[in-house]
């Protein structure tokens, strides 16, 4: 098995809604801990995401058709109040059930097989105050990624729609106080994900950060032409940067028609992986399932199934050193230049 660092999972919120523990192999959703062992998955980036309601989002109800395609209406920003509490409930999880990854030696024991590590991550970054005042407290919290947007607007920035088909470049870039949640994260250290994001706020980030361009959990517009995937000059940028992406699983998001219950087989996957190593090279990409907090492909339904996209690339003759760079060896040299 080659070990994997997964770059998105929503495995937090589930166990937010749904009680239990991370600890324990579970037949619902699809990551814990058990199945990570089960993939090969060494380490995970666990997204801390406050959803607008307790209630789980009926997005069917949302959900409009278009003449070409289907729409959902941006969501409205989430009360301040809402972020830091539902946030702290989140992050009190990750505590109890995952052994964190703070540090790139911590992240290399993890590889070496020792444990199976979590990397605190904040999607969306509405739990963070717009004067930054609580930014190094959630840092001391573990925290070592932060995603400056979900798919809604906030104080920081502002993300896309889910829609198709369209582009990335849906609205405003970053606000001034985005602008510096971007410097003080390169001063602390903390990764920033793109993910989410549009295409002005992900051209501000790329101006402004000193850090390699990383967006965690997305995949190839060229080939599945929605707002959420990132367009061949924003691989471009992330290649310059000497970052990397992510790619996602989920069914619909790398469906060419972004068909809803598609049956997408394994290889439409594999070519959205294909498409970002031949456009960016290799050393550039990586895997960011995006584990319980999307519909994945079938042949990788749940954790236990990493290692059948490594399977897949290699049948594909794709050779050992370059599955280890997606698998792992480019969030190493990703996370060693950003951490610091
Ligand atoms: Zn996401």
């Amino acid at each position: 098995m080659i070990p994997v660092v997964d770059g998105h999972n929503d495995a937090l919120q589930r166990i937010w809604r749904g009680g239990g523990s991370l600890r324990d192999r579970s037949e619902e959703g699809q990551l814990d801990l058990p199945r990570m062992r089960e993939g090969g998955i060494a380490a995970g980036f666990f997204a801390v995401f406050v959803p607008a309601t307790d209630e789980r989002p009926d997005w069917r109800a949302a959900f409009r058709r278009t003449a070409d395609g289907y729409e959902l209406p941006l969501e409205a920003p989430l009360p301040a109040e809402r972020a830091e509490r539902i946030a702290a409930e989140l992050a009190a999880i990750f505590t109890r059930d995952l052994t964190p990854v703070l540090t790139v030696s911590d992240l290399e024991r993890c590889l070496a097989g020792k444990e199976v590590g979590a990397i605190l991550h904040l999607e969306g970054a509405e739990p963070i105050a717009p004067d930054l005042g609580n930014l190094e407290t959630w840092r001391a919290r573990g925290m070592r990624s932060l995603g400056l947007v979900w798919s809604r607007p906030n104080a920081f920035g502002c993300g896309v729609p889910f829609r198709y088909p369209g582009t990335p470049d849906t609205g405003p870039g970053l606000t001034a106080a985005g602008r510096a949640l971007v410097r003080a994260c390169n001063e602390l250290g903390v990764m920033l994900d793109l993910s989410h994001l549009t295409a002005a706020g992900f051209a501000d980030v790329a101006r402004l950060s000193d850090a390699p361009l990383v967006a965690t959990h997305a995949a190839a517009h060229a080939l599945a032409p929605i707002p959420r995937n990132l367009t061949d000059a924003q691989l471009d940028a992330v290649r310059d940067s000497g970052g990397l992406v992510g790619a996602f699983f989920d069914r619909t998001m790398t469906h060419p028609r972004a068909e809803i219950d598609a049956d997408t087989p394994l290889d439409v996957l594999l070519d959205h992986i294909e498409h970002l190593a031949e456009r960016m090279g290799v050393e550039h990409v990586a895997l960011g399932s995006d584990y319980d907090g999307c519909t994945p492909v079938a042949a990788v339904g749940d954790a236990s199934k990493m290692q059948t996209v490594l399977q897949g690339l290699a049948a594909r003759g794709w050779p050992d050193d370059g599955l280890r760079a997606l698998g792992h060896g480019n969030w190493l040299r990703v996370l060693r230049a950003t951490w610091r």
